[in-house]
């Protein structure tokens, strides 16, 4: 359905020297794939969405789309659109029209729907997308995540050959990226061609029928979400879906400043999806460091996030130590019954404890 070759993007800074951000892009679509493209920010992600869909036309390559280059001279962009439909991270929606107008005006404008029609098949969408009770209301009384349902009916309602969604929850408050995932989910049971740019590892994996793990401006490695996050081809495929997100802490003085602890915990939590173990992540390293590893300093004390297992943990280092600090009291059996492990193992350099929650 999509065919690209060779496709190269370069910018000009103000400056005149010249940018090259993609390179050498190639790759085959088929009708009902979804892919997802994973990859570090800055390596032209939304680039290529972007020149796919001709709203930054590429520098050079060809692209194209069921047998006609789209690049090609004559070639008719607004028919393009119309086979593409496109969700964007800030939704994007007409903030002085309501929900059901944001919906209704491309398919009568260019469709040449009539109103009844338009509003017809605009209410099946917002059911769709669970926000039919919320048809005739303007967009800033929306959350995030229900603006972004909406953008999703406004794509589906010029029944797109496919949508391109760029970090569709990139901008949400993290409560509300279960929602938006779930109506991408069901779109992809349903058999449309998706392209989706984004960062949630899990969602990538569970959805997609192929990924394109994309660095310094190629498709470095391209292939099953097996294959991607459990069997990698190059290493720095592996490296990027195994990243670790850390935050770290070293405890060595009594006025140790847990007040800010606390802070930088739910910064982290917030910002990596895990707001919901904010307070307990907290609640087991104070008292872990206040309590039961009270004697120990110094002591670093690590949060970690592993994205791809959504495994968050806790670790508490001591150096120079070969046996477990932590003492065997009934105390500590109940934090064993909140956690989902504790694990307590040496290390090259000293002691771990680390509790899983
Ligand atoms: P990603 O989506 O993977 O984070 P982008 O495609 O947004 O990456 O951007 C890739 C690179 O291209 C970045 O270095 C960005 O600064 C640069 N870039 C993107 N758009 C423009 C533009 N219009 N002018 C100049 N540079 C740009
Ligand atoms: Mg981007």
């Amino acid at each position: 359905m999509i065919s690209i070759k060779h496709l190269s993007k370069t910018f000009k800074n103000p400056d005149g020297s010249v940018i090259t951000v993609l390179k050498d892009v190639n790759c085959d679509i088929d009708k009902g794939e979804v892919i997802s493209i994973i990859g570090p920010s800055g390596t032209g992600k939304s680039t290529l969405l972007r020149a796919i869909n001709m709203l930054e036309p590429p520098t050079s390559g060809e692209i194209w789309v069921d047998g006609e280059n789209i690049m090609a001279k004559g070639y008719p962009l607004h028919l393009l659109r119309r086979k593409m439909g496109m969700v964007f991270q800030n939704f994007n929606l007409f903030e002085h029209k309501t929900v059901i107008e944001n919906i209704i005006y491309a398919p009568m404008e260019l469709l040449g729907l009539s109103e009844d029609k338009a509003r017809e098949e605009a209410m099946e969408l917002l059911k769709k997308v669970g926000m039919a009770q919320k048809a005739d209301v303007y967009p800033s009384s929306l959350s995030g995540g229900q603006k972004q349902r909406v953008a999703i009916a406004r794509s589906l309602a010029m029944h797109p050959e496919v949508i391109l969604f760029d970090e569709p929850t990139s901008a949400l408050d993290p409560t509300m990226v279960g929602e938006v995932l779930s109506v991408i989910r069901a779109l992809a049971k349903e058999g449309l061609t998706m392209l989706i740019v984004t960062h949630e590892m899990r969602f990538a994996r569970d959805v997609s029928t192929r990924i394109f793990f994309m660095n310094e401006g190629i498709i470095y490695e391209d292939g099953t979400p097996d294959q991607i996050f459990c069997n990698q081809v190059h290493s720095a495929t592996k490296a990027f879906v195994n990243r670790i997100q850390k935050l770290v802490f070293e405890i060595d003085t009594e006025d140790f400043d847990f007040l800010q602890m606390h802070t930088e915990i739910n910064r982290f939590c917030i910002k990596y999806n895990l707001a919901d173990k904010a307070d307990k992540a907290y609640g087991i390293a104070r008292e872990m460091l206040l309590v039961h590893l009270a004697d120990i300093r110094p002591i670093t004390f690590r949060i970690t996030y592993t994205e791809l297992t959504g495994v968050t943990a806790l670790d508490f280092m001591v150096e120079g130590m070969n046996e477990s600090p932590l003492p065997k009291t009934e105390a500590i059996q109940d934090i064993r019954s909140e956690v989902k492990d504790i694990i307590e193992e040496p290390t090259t350099r000293g002691f771990r404890i680390k509790i899983l929650i």
